[in-house]
């Protein structure tokens, strides 16, 4: 039996060009009886555009929690409400979670509107395996936090995708060098949709020295995608992490130092690091 509650759309908005809106976007945006927006100012450019002029009210993650319950009360009258963030699908990094969480329980109706996503359209063109992925959303601001997320993402084997941003981008990526190794393939891919779009693949280490060198690099919105960590032939007992980081030692240092401070390191034993070590040594030879 339906109730006579008004219905909650989650309409995804442009990430840069204003063409990406659905037709069903707009007619959603038109007829609605409220928008509530992540920044009212903001959504105001894009319903000019499409000469929209409904009522826009204010809806941000500083207000979320009594915001939802104003609008969940709006809704229960009867009223239907858009809800749209800055850019893109509301909810993905953007607020509307518990929007849409009350809305639910309390029986009202959600209907999403799709349309564009940064992480999506990232995919789309990146050319790493998309059968798996996870994302990750925005990273831990302390370089150290970073690292540690890293080293759990060290033998992860689907596709990972983060969102980053102009503040954060090199830093992001030189914390992620000193984890992960060099040859992981990476995609950033830089002002989706918009002017100075750039999508670039390649191992990590060259794509950390060209965000290095071109200043532009350093510029506007990002989302990063990481190929997942490639199954290696692994010694019994030696884990992908402990594996990596003994490489790491065979990079700088002899064979028998490196099995030496990964003995140390790690608490295994160092007839099964050595075994590893000779192993890694026969397959970079064979490469
Ligand atoms: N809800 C949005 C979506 O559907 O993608 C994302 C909102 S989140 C607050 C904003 C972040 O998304 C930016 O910092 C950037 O990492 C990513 N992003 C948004 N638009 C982008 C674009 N045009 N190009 C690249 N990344 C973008």
């Amino acid at each position: 039996m339906s109730n006579q509650y008004g219905k909650l759309y989650v309409v995804a908005t442009p990430i840069g060009n204003l063409a990406d809106i659905s037709f069903r976007a707009v007619e959603t945006l038109k007829q609605v009886d409220l928008i509530a927006a992540e920044d009212t100012r903001h959504v105001k450019s894009l319903l000019q555009h499409y000469g929209i002029s409904n009522k826009v009210v204010s809806f941000h993650q500083h207000n979320e929690d009594k915001a939802a319950d104003s609008l969940l009360e709006k809704l229960r009258s009867g009223l239907s409400v858009a809800l749209v963030s800055d850019a893109g699908t509301p909810l993905l990094s953007d607020p509307g979670m518990p929007l849409v969480c009350k809305a639910k329980e309390s029986g009202v109706t959600v209907v999403p509107i799709p349309g564009a996503c940064a992480l999506i359209a990232a995919l789309s063109a990146a050319g790493l395996p998309v059968t798996k992925f996870s994302f990750e959303g925005f990273l831990p601001r302390t370089s150290s936090a970073r690292k540690a997320f890293f080293t759990e993402k060290l033998t992860s084997q689907t596709t990972w995708i983060f969102y980053e941003s102009s503040h954060r981008i090199l830093s992001a990526l030189q914390d992620m060098a000193v984890v992960l190794p060099a040859e992981t393939e990476i995609v950033i891919a830089r002002e989706l949709t918009k002017l100075y779009e750039t999508i670039i693949k390649m191992p990590l280490s060259q794509a950390l020295e060209r965000v290095v060198q071109d200043d532009n690099m350093r510029k506007g919105e990002f989302v990063v995608i990481v190929d997942g960590a490639k199954k290696v032939a692994q010694v019994d007992g030696l884990s992908a992490e402990q594996e990596h980081i003994l490489k790491v030692l065979m990079r700088e240092c002899s064979t028998k130092t490196a099995v030496v401070l990964a003995t140390e390191i790690l608490g295994v034993k160092k007839k099964l690091l050595y075994q590893a070590a000779l192993a890694l040594e026969k397959s970079t030879g064979e490469a």
